[in-house]
């Protein structure tokens, strides 16, 4: 059966470990299928986490008649096609979040799996990038709506992402413990710190906010999760499309750019999801444009 495969194709499922097609095809639909049930959580983060609710005690409900949802209606995706996006009690329809939301991380998911067997990363990468995965999007959802990236989805990351340095140090190429744990805290203190400092200047300059400090704290868990050349990415990227895209919404509204506010956090996911996907590739060619 491999022989009948384009050659090509072939190269690319050995490279990324699977000898077989079934075992690969397998990886990629547990990838998918793992990412969907944690896009279900993310629903309920992002539905509750601003309005102050818990995230684990009560049991999913839905939030128009309040009747539980049983474990059958909350399959992801497959639920809301079966249900049509409705209540099976009172008929509401649900925002069609819960479906993008699922099928998104799903596929972010299956994205970073065949990015880090492709470009031959060390297996250590993985629980990093599906938690900046979860990261970026929940924080993305809620920061446009509400205009706040909760501490409850920063300061996790942040202490995740030291752990995980710490335990798996081969993720940032560390060849202790300590030294893993160390670059994670530092790659997350030090670029916090310094927009901290910018946070508090532009305040006193202003008077006014001129950055939330949710987003000091999600540049610091991209640190943290990322290391260091990807908060600096994360920074750059979502600061500079950010900033561009309240010019253009400035000039469409005929306003001047202080008195629009611009949620940065849906640029920062993306930035942080970008550099989950090419950051290997981007450091690669910068480091090779900057003639090192
Ligand atoms: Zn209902």
């Amino acid at each position: 059966m491999l022989t009948e495969l384009p050659l090509a194709a072939y190269d690319w499922w050995q490279r990324l470990g699977f000898d077989y097609p079934v075992v690969w095809g397998t990886a990629i639909f547990a990838a998918f299928a793992f990412g969907a049930c944690l896009g279900s959580f993310l629903n309920v983060c992002i539905w509750r986490i601003p309005r102050g609710e818990s995230v684990v005690t009560a049991p999913s409900h839905c939030t128009s008649c309040g009747a539980d949802i049983r474990w059958y209606d909350n399959l992801p995706i497959i639920s809301y096609l079966v249900l049509r996006g409705r209540c099976r009690r009172c008929h509401t329809p649900y925002s069609c979040r819960y479906l993008v939301v699922e099928a998104l991380t799903g596929a972010l998911f299956v994205a970073v799996l065949l990015k880090v067997g492709l470009a031959q990363q060390v297996p250590a990468v993985l629980p990093l990038y599906l938690w900046c995965i979860l990261l970026a999007i929940s924080s993305s959802w809620i920061d446009a709506r509400w205009r706040i990236i909760p501490d409850a989805l920063t300061w996790p990351a942040i202490f995740y992402g030291i752990v995980i340095h710490g335990v798996l140090p081969s993720a940032c190429g560390a060849e202790s413990h300590v030294a893993g744990f160390l670059y994670a805290f530092f790659s997350a203190l030090i670029p916090g710190a310094f927009l901290a400092l910018f946070a508090i200047a532009g305040k006193k300059m202003t008077g006014k906010d001129v950055l939330g400090w949710g987003d000091v704290k999600f540049i610091a868990a991209s640190g943290a999760l990322l290391g260091f050349p990807g908060a600096l990415f994360v920074l750059l990227a979502g600061s500079l499309s950010g900033t561009l895209y309240g010019i253009c919404l400035a000039r469409a509204r005929k306003r001047s750019l202080k008195r629009c506010s611009i949620p940065f956090g849906p640029f920062l996911g993306a930035a942080a999801v970008i550099w989950c996907l090419a950051g290997n590739w981007i450091w690669h060619w910068y480091l090779v444009f900057s003639g090192r």
